[in-house]
């Protein structure tokens, strides 16, 4: 199957692109492993003539946006994101009325529609630089709630308006203070993803994307039980072999575990699902999404 996956890369020129949180054996046998803004700048930067996204639908759509000349393929059409699902357009635009001197920022965890509408994007890691990057004292920031309260505690100037007011990751909201009690009794330290619950960030050491969680984790330290989806750690064990990492073994998140070898054989083979989307919302959401890429990580 890897060879098989392998040969058809390389005749189709292809590119594989996988999130963090993919399972491992798809990690292996991409291109790219990254968080979301990774794989936007990659998806940018890529000569290939068909981008297979490995992640979550918002994910393909990205590499979409940011390649519209090119085909995007997603392995498993339905690997949805339900934090992305929490935020409508309706909900966007009827903020923009009640706030109207407020800027838009969305997180990349959205559809293409809901980019669509904002003033500019972000991803969990460089939402805090974003935010500050703009001269609106008030944001209107979604669709994860938890995010939002980690860039207002960053930038208290600002004033953050949550949309929706409880938009939030099951799998990062899965974790409680008897995790961190758990932590602290094995010994080390407590890295989460600012979608962990405020509570659970004020108890951590430290708040990291997993972009953040790979780049910090470099060098020597202590171990870490990593508050974020449960394959993070595997990816950083097999970056850091020296090092011990903890998952919280039912951190799951579905969509990522939806596209096996066969689906991404299946994906590069048939070039299916392609990633469909107006020329109007590509346009609109590029517009925003390279606003974020200016401010930079
Ligand atoms: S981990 Fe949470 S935010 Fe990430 S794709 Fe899954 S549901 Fe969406």
């Amino acid at each position: 199957m890897e060879a098989e996956i392998r040969a058809l890369k390389a005749r189709k020129n292809a590119v594989v692109m996988a999130h963090n949180y993919q399972p491992l054996e798809i990690q292996a046998l991409a291109d790219v492993v990254g968080d979301s803004l990774e794989l936007a700048v990659k998806a940018k930067e890529t000569g290939a003539d068909l981008i297979v996204v490995c992640g979550v639908q918002f994910m393909a759509e990205t590499a979409k946006i940011l390649n519209p000349e090119r085909k995007v393929v997603i392995p498993v059409l339905d690997a949805g994101c339900p934090l992305a699902d929490f935020l409508t357009p309706d909900m966007i635009r009827e903020a923009r009325e009640r706030h109207p001197d407020a800027a838009v920022v969305i997180y990349a965890n959205s559809t293409a529609e809901s980019k669509a509408l904002a003033d500019i994007v972000c991803t969990s890691a460089n939402a805090v630089k974003v935010v500050a990057s703009l001269p609106n004292e008030t944001i209107l920031f979604g669709p994860d709630s938890n995010l939002a309260a980690y860039v207002q505690r960053e930038l208290p100037y600002k004033t953050i308006i949550p949309l929706p007011p409880g938009g939030h990751c099951y799998v990062h909201t899965g974790f409680t203070l008897a995790d961190v009690e758990a932590a602290r009794r094995k010994g080390g330290m407590i890295v989460c993803h600012p979608e962990c619950h405020p509570e659970i960030q004020e108890q951590s050491d430290m708040i990291a994307s997993t972009g953040g969680m790979v780049r910090g984790a470099a060098g020597e330290g202590e171990p870490w039980a990593v508050f974020t989806e449960r394959e993070m750690a595997s990816r950083l064990r097999v970056l850091y072999p020296g090092r011990v990492f903890y998952e919280k073994p039912d951190a799951i998140c579905g969509d990522m575990k939806k596209i096996s070898l066969a689906d991404l054989r299946r994906a590069l083979e048939r070039e299916e699902h392609e990633v469909i989307l107006s020329r109007d919302v590509m346009d609109r959401a590029r517009l925003t999404i390279e606003r974020m890429l200016a401010v930079g990580a």
